[in-house]
């Protein structure tokens, strides 16, 4: 079943605006979702019913949410709208909640979970990023993670090739005298807590003239922005960090891709297998670098519970091992590396 949205016509006096826009609806749509709008919910900013393409109206507001997954306004909906609701599915929108008790205890017991986008934190990397803009970013990672985590347990089919491990030092070394060197971090740098002994391997690599950049998935991690947060509490400047689809083309020009406890968003079968479950989904394009190397602890699935093929490619090995001891070694063996190459004139 497609993930389904609907977003409602504004009913406060004053409020012009619409939740989402023809342009943002049609992305959505790409990603297989359906786009419920009440109908002439833009024509108060000139967005006629007809200008949007890839949405279906619905006049009746009850009709429209009630089974729907995520509902969008733009400002607090009325408790009407949280009776109507299906228990359990998702509510965004400025809400207000100090000043809309009786609609916070309508969402409550109706389990429904609100994102107050008041209340959103915004890095400070996304201070340009408005309400709106924020809110329909945070409907789809909704919708991608959903994607994603809809197949626990799923076959893994056959792979071709097989997995090849390689020493950190190895890989480490191997960095050390690359030109380019992209990062896709996951899930597993958060659950090592190693983001520290990260940022010393990557400030070891840059004063090697290796450039250095991050590739950041919208749904690594487990929480929209996992990675943004994560990074940015750990001090990396903002201007290593690179979205999907910023850095996407740049995979084929780097030298290694070194993936850190990702699996679901750099799995190639989200490009290339029409069986996949996760088929469609946008991913982080790593296979397509010169040299991948994969940091986990062993063949432990995604949250999507399906085999990734990447791990079997010609030009992937597996530096086998938890993120936060991996890249102890990796430091090790760039700084061991250093010493020795320190010590040759004044033996020579
Ligand atoms: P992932 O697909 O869950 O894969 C994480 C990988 O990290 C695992 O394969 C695991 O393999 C490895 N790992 C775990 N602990 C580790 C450690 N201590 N050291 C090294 N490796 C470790 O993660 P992802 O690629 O970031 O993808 C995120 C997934 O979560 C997506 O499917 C997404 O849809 C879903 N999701 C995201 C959100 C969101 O908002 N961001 C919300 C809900 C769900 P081993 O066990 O072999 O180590």
């Amino acid at each position: 079943m497609p993930i389904r949205i609907a977003v409602l016509r504004e009913t406060r006096s004053g409020e012009r605006r619409v939740a989402l826009v023809p342009s943002v609806v049609a992305k959505m749509r790409r990603l297989g979702v359906d786009i419920a709008m009440q109908s002439s919910a833009g024509a108060a900013v000139k967005l006629p019913d007809k200008a949007y393409k890839d949405a279906t109206f619905v006049a009746e507001m009850r009709a429209l949410v009630a089974d729907a997954d995520i509902v969008l306004a733009v400002t607090a909906p009325p408790v009407a709208v949280a009776e109507a609701m299906k228990e359990g599915a998702i509510l965004i929108s400025i809400v207000y909640a100090e000043k809309e008790p009786e609609l916070v205890a309508r969402l409550r017991a109706r389990k429904i979970t609100c994102f107050a986008m008041e209340r959103v934190p915004r890095i400070s990397r996304a201070q340009a990023m408005d309400a709106l803009t924020s809110q329909a970013t945070l409907a789809g990672v909704f919708v991608v993670a959903a994607r994603m985590g809809a197949v626990p347990g799923a076959e893994a089919g056959e792979m071709k090739g097989r997995l090849k491990p390689v020493e950190a030092s190895d890989a480490a070394i191997t960095m050390r005298y690359a030109g380019t060197v992209i990062i896709a971090p996951g899930y597993g740098l958060a659950a090592a807590q190693t983001q520290q002994k990260l940022y010393e391997l990557v400030k070891l690599l840059q004063a090697e003239g290796v450039t250095v950049k991050f590739a950041i998935h919208p749904v690594a991690g487990r929480m929209p922005g996992h990675m943004d947060v994560l990074l940015a509490e750990a001090g990396f400047p903002y201007d290593l960090l690179f979205e999907l689809d910023e850095i996407n083309a740049e995979f084929k020009n780097a030298d290694v891709a070194l993936v850190i406890g990702a699996n679901d968003v750099v799995n190639p079968a989200a490009r290339t297998n029409k069986a996949s479950p996760i088929y469609g989904m946008p991913i982080l394009n790593v296979d397509q670098a010169h040299q991948i190397y994969v940091i986990k602890r062993g063949q432990g699935r995604g949250y999507a519970g399906v085999e990734n093929e990447l791990f079997y490619a010609d030009n992937c090995n597996m530096v086998y091992g938890d993120a936060q001891a991996v890249l102890a070694k990796m430091v090790q063996a760039i700084k061991e590396l250093g010493e020795q190459e320190a010590k040759v004139p004044e033996a020579a």
